[in-house]
């Protein structure tokens, strides 16, 4: 599997994290899935009620729930939920252990999320992304987080997205 990150949501996540740096800030990730590649095209913010700390972002879960169903419909079907994201100000782009356990308590209700960390400062940020996934070894079966392959490119001005001014 890849992950296709729009050029555009990584400038919008840089500059969302830039605002409340030193503070975590973060959102969810909006795009679509076509066989076992995934595409990042738009994304949204924190929402009104989250809570930024220095190492930890509790996101607004009922404005991102509305948030969704609204992109769902004004896109006909086409925008999906694809995971959350996060930031990691002057740190790495590594998951924590509650990152993880973010991850995985979202993939028990979704198919495969993806959790994405960008870290960095100033104008410098870099992304990083997860895939929570049920794994089978033998007879068992659990959720697990993996490393994705991450690639940024730069979308066609047509497609649905955030605008960059
Ligand atoms: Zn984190």
């Amino acid at each position: 599997m890849s992950v296709w990150l729009s050029s555009r949501v990584m400038q919008c996540m840089s500059s969302y994290a830039l605002d409340l740096s030193p503070l975590e800030n973060g959102g969810i990730l909006l795009g679509w899935r076509s066989g076992e590649d995934v595409t990042i095209v738009d994304l949204r913010g924190p929402g009104p009620q989250a809570l930024h700390a220095r190492h930890c972002f509790i996101p607004d879960h009922s404005w991102q729930v509305a948030e969704i169903n609204r992109a769902f419909e004004a896109s006909g079907g086409d925008l999906d939920y694809l995971g959350d994201w996060h930031s990691h100000p002057d740190s790495v782009a590594e998951m924590s252990k509650l990152d993880s356990a973010t991850l995985l308590r979202i993939a028990r209700k979704v198919s495969a999320p993806l959790m994405l960390i960008v870290a960095g400062s100033g104008t410098d940020w870099s992304a990083r992304c997860w895939k929570g996934h049920t794994a089978r070894s033998f007879l068992r079966r659990r959720l697990v987080a993996t490393p994705q392959k991450l690639t940024v490119f730069d979308p066609p001005a047509r497609w649905p997205g955030p605008i960059i001014t």
